[in-house]
């Protein structure tokens, strides 16, 4: 499997409440921990058993670049590293003493991704795209495997309009609600907006109430897992790295997305984004 996309340090501090504009707030220690959609998702596939996982990123040649690096191959991911003149991307990031937070991200060498980075796809079965890299990118990506006979994981966040030229790619699709208003608007049942997306495989994500899909014209509902959640940074990622994982190992539909849902609803019980992603082994204790 491919993940093609975004690593980004995340520089966190713990505050009383997010700052109000112009106002300062005096926080915790900051911590900065490694980050990302790309590299989150490709952390949670490499832990759910995805076979051989690569990470294709663009990174500075800094220190945020060399911790990303590190968790990747801490994780078991195999990383093809275009290094950047800019930045490594960052996330600056405030969490409340109510669990809410503000986050602004730097995309730094993440916006430098361009189409012809993409390596060879010969032995690649799936492809995991995500949008914080540049659209243009991840839209000739998408129609490269789709014409090497690779299959295409979309997960459509931050929310943004996807062009048809990228939907057109997409064996499976995967939002929150929010993305999903942003493709397909509000009007309708969840299922009905499902059901205007073009792609074989849709999934939206919805926090605590669990998850949906209409898959083929069959409508999947996973309710969440049951855990005492602490954190849920890095939820939606696990949630799309582990349903990779799945879909990839021959999974139907359904299977796919509980083992997706209780990888989750695992990540939210530890704090922080690719610290927080569970393996295989406590997976399978969830779901015993
Ligand atoms: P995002 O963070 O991308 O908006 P969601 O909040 O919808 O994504 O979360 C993704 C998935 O994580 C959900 O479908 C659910 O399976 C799981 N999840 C999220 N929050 C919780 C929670 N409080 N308890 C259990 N599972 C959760």
């Amino acid at each position: 499997m491919l993940v093609a996309g975004s690593a980004n340090a995340d520089f966190v501090v713990r505050a009383a409440h997010i700052p109000a504009p112009g106002e300062t707030v005096m926080g915790g220690d900051l911590s900065i921990v490694p980050g990302g959609k790309g590299a989150n998702q490709a952390v949670a596939a490499a832990r759910a058993g995805g076979c051989c996982t690569t990470m294709l990123l663009a990174l500075g040649d800094d220190a945020s670049g060399a911790i990303l690096e590190r968790s990747l191959s801490d994780a078991g991911v195999e990383a093809r590293v275009v290094r950047s003149a800019r930045a490594t991307g960052a996330a600056l990031i405030t969490v409340s003493d109510t669990a809410e937070n503000a986050i602004t991200v730097a995309p730094g060498a993440n916006a430098t991704l361009l189409p012809e980075h993409l390596p060879d796809l010969a032995g690649i079965d799936w492809l995991v795209l995500q949008l914080e890299t540049p659209i243009a990118t991840v839209t000739a990506y998408a129609q490269a495997a789709r014409a090497a006979g690779v299959k295409v994981m979309l997960n459509v966040a931050p929310a943004q309009a996807v062009p048809d030229a990228l939907l057109s790619a997409v064996d499976v699709l995967v939002a929150n609600e929010e993305e999903l208003a942003v493709l397909v608007g509000s009007d309708g049942s969840i299922l009905d907006r499902l059901s205007r997306l073009p792609v074989p495989l849709g999934i939206v994500t919805l926090g605590a109430r669990g998850s949906c899909a209409l898959a083929g014209g069959d409508a999947i509902f996973q309710p969440a897992f049951l855990v005492q959640a602490i954190d849920t940074t890095a939820a939606g990622d696990t949630f799309c790295g582990a349903l990779a994982a799945a879909l990839a190992q021959g999974a139907a539909p359904e299977d796919a997305l509980r083992s997706a849902s209780a990888a989750a609803a695992l990540a939210t019980t530890a704090a922080g984004a690719q610290a927080s992603i569970p393996t295989q082994a406590d997976v399978a204790r969830l779901l015993a």
